[in-house]
């Protein structure tokens, strides 16, 4: 059913979001989750998982098998006990590359985002004189920015000539499509490299990122995808799109927990690119010889050739976790369902109860968002009100200058979160209308 039907479908009231959940296949994940409390014990509105997820029930369990294992076993837990070590990383690949369209070879989960970023750019930005920019939006995650401009740098040229920014035009924030099309035809000869998000982390928008790769591929550009937003949050299908690289981090849709171990993707066709260059490490050299500690480096072929590090075990027991409920949850199809619906139903409270003051920066059409939208508060101190709305439990996230991010998130968030948030600003904003006149 398309977005404009399912609207005419929605009501007002309590009642009606409760029956949303009972409807809900997948309410029953919910209770996986620890929700965090108000002090009075209610579950608090947690609409931040864009920010940090929340702890899967089961993350304690699996991270504990791992502390006992080291326990009982010591250096032997490489080797022995349930899930061994030294392979433990495989354990995630065949989930995440679900979760992002790719191959399990293309995916391998290390790092953090920046510095898998970073090691991307090694091998992915290759600038020659002819061909040196770097396009990616202006505004983009202040990390991205930092890590492009200084990659840029590292290979001597000027961040002020080839750092190509996609701006959104005067007085608009959403990025039309034939802005990013007009720029790689305009620009694409000396782009090296295309970097852009999947979604935006300020207005929530989808960047239509199979075209985007088909632009840039067409021009001769290396496109890579920063899908910090995206992940376990909006289906992707990297390898049918056919992007050169994708990093992320798992803190966020993913669930992991802070600081958590990040993702990389690498399409296959590179996987025999000798031509490469990469910074490597031991980790990522080929595991039949890897123990001969010899001195030529030899790549695991595929995404794992790119670790450096034997990986933090303790985080990769979250991931897995995390990875776990997903693969319960039937992936992101169904989860994708439910968000359009749980956001669709979100944006229609907000548009019917406070479409004066409230305005959704946030695309309008649900393909090109995930479940997060962008709030800004006509006429009132979007801060004051954000603080307020802490205060009575409702967990957002504010974003400097003038932006409330709320993300309901279709495996643990229900429908009546999203009801009980609205009447809640509701309140706040005619408390406040009441008390200025
Ligand atoms: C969250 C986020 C990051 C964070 O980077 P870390 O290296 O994980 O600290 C970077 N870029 C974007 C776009 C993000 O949304």
């Amino acid at each position: 059913m398309n977005a404009e039907a399912e609207a005419t479908r929605y009501r007002k009231g309590l009642d009606f979001a409760r029956q949303l959940d009972q409807r809900d296949p997948l309410a029953r994940f919910r209770d996986r989750f620890h929700i965090p409390k108000m002090e009075n014990g209610e579950d608090e509105i947690y609409l931040c998982g864009n920010s940090l997820g929340l702890q899967p029930r089961s993350a304690a369990d699996y991270v504990t098998t791992e502390l006992e294992s080291w326990q009982r076993l010591g250096v032997k837990g490489h080797f022995e006990g349930p899930f061994p070590w030294l392979p433990y990383h495989e354990l995630l690949a065949r989930n995440m590359a679900a979760l992002v369209g790719g191959e399990a070879t293309e995916v391998v989960t290390m790092n953090s985002l920046t510095a898998n970023l970073h090691l991307m750019m090694v091998s992915f930005y290759r600038p020659t004189n002819d061909r040196y920019k770097i396009l990616i939006e202006d505004h983009a995650f202040p990390s991205d920015h930092y890590a492009v401009e200084s990659q840029i740098k590292f290979h001597c040229y000027d961040p002020a000539q080839a750092m190509c920014l996609l701006r959104p035009r005067d007085g608009e924030e959403l990025i039309h499509d034939e802005d990013v099309r007009d720029l790689i035809e305009r620009e694409g000869e000396s782009i090296a490299l295309i970097m852009l998000p999947g979604v935006q982390y300020y207005t929530g928008q989808v960047f239509d990122m199979a075209e985007i790769t088909r632009l840039g591929h067409e021009k001769g550009c290396v496109v890579g995808f920063d899908l910090a937003h995206a992940v376990g949050n909006v289906p992707l299908q990297l390898h049918d799109w056919g992007a050169d690289f994708a990093v992320w981090c798992t803190y966020k849709y993913l669930n992991a927990g802070p600081g958590s171990v990040g993702g990389c993707f690498v399409h296959a066709r590179h996987d025999n690119d000798a031509a490469l260059p990469r910074f490597s490490g031991w980790w990522g050299h080929d595991k039949a010889t890897r123990f001969k500690m010899g001195p030529r480096f030899e790549p695991i072929p595929g995404a794992e050739g790119w670790q450096l590090s034997n990986p933090p075990i303790l985080s990769l027991a979250a991931i897995r976790a995390s990875l776990d409920v997903f693969a319960d949850a039937g992936h992101m199809a169904p989860l994708r369902e439910k968000s359009l619906r749980l956001t669709g139903y979100l944006e229609w409270l907000l548009r019917e109860e406070l479409g004066e003051t409230v305005v959704v920066i946030t695309p309008r059409d649900p393909d090109r968002r995930g479940c997060q939208l962008s709030l800004r508060l006509v006429g009132e101190s979007g801060k004051d009100i954000f603080g307020r709305l802490e205060k009575a439990g409702v967990t957002g996230d504010w974003r400097e200058p003038d932006v409330i991010r709320v993300a309901p998130v279709p495996l643990y968030n229900c429908f009546e979160d999203c009801y009980r948030f609205v009447e809640i600003l509701k309140a706040l904003l005619k408390d406040r209308s009441g008390s200025d006149s």
